[in-house]
């Protein structure tokens, strides 16, 4: 048996911020950087535990609601931003600074959408903090 002290215990916070796995928080999830001209490619499995990320088809389309929410919370705090800091009723100020910085912000929706979407709001997943080290030791060649 493994004693308390030596059991990995990786957090969260820094397994959502860097896009890790939500089984062993370590494997990636993405291929590439967020702001990258590659685009974003999610992995098929963990590098490290080798947990399918797509549990079932369909399974990201539910990253959409995270996606809007994250949306509708970044367009109510540009307008109400604008209007503090500008005093202006001019529709076009306001347009053109949420188009420009929802377009700006549209990789970091993209893929923290995913992320909370399989680290919160998935039933049934859950950080297991062996999981590595078990799937290392049965696909010793990966
Ligand atoms: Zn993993």
């Amino acid at each position: 048996m493994i004693k308390k002290s030596e059991q990995k215990n990786l957090r969260i916070w820094p397994a959502i911020v860097n896009a890790r796995c939500p089984k062993c928080r370590e494997g990636k999830v993405f291929a590439n950087p967020a702001y990258s001209f590659k685009g974003q490619k999610i992995l098929k499995n963990c590098p490290r535990c080798g947990m399918l990320y797509e549990r079932e088809p369909g399974y990201f389309y539910a990253a959409m609601y995270v996606g809007y929410a994250f949306i509708v919370a970044e367009l109510v705090t540009l307008a109400v931003g604008t209007y503090i800091l500008s005093g202006s009723e001019n529709p076009w100020l306001y347009l053109g600074i949420m188009l420009s910085v929802v377009s700006l912000l549209a990789p970091f929706n993209y893929r923290y959408s995913r992320i909370l979407l399989m680290h919160w709001l998935t039933p049934g997943l859950h950080y297991v903090p062996d999981a590595a080290e078990n799937y290392q030791k049965n696909h010793p060649t990966t």
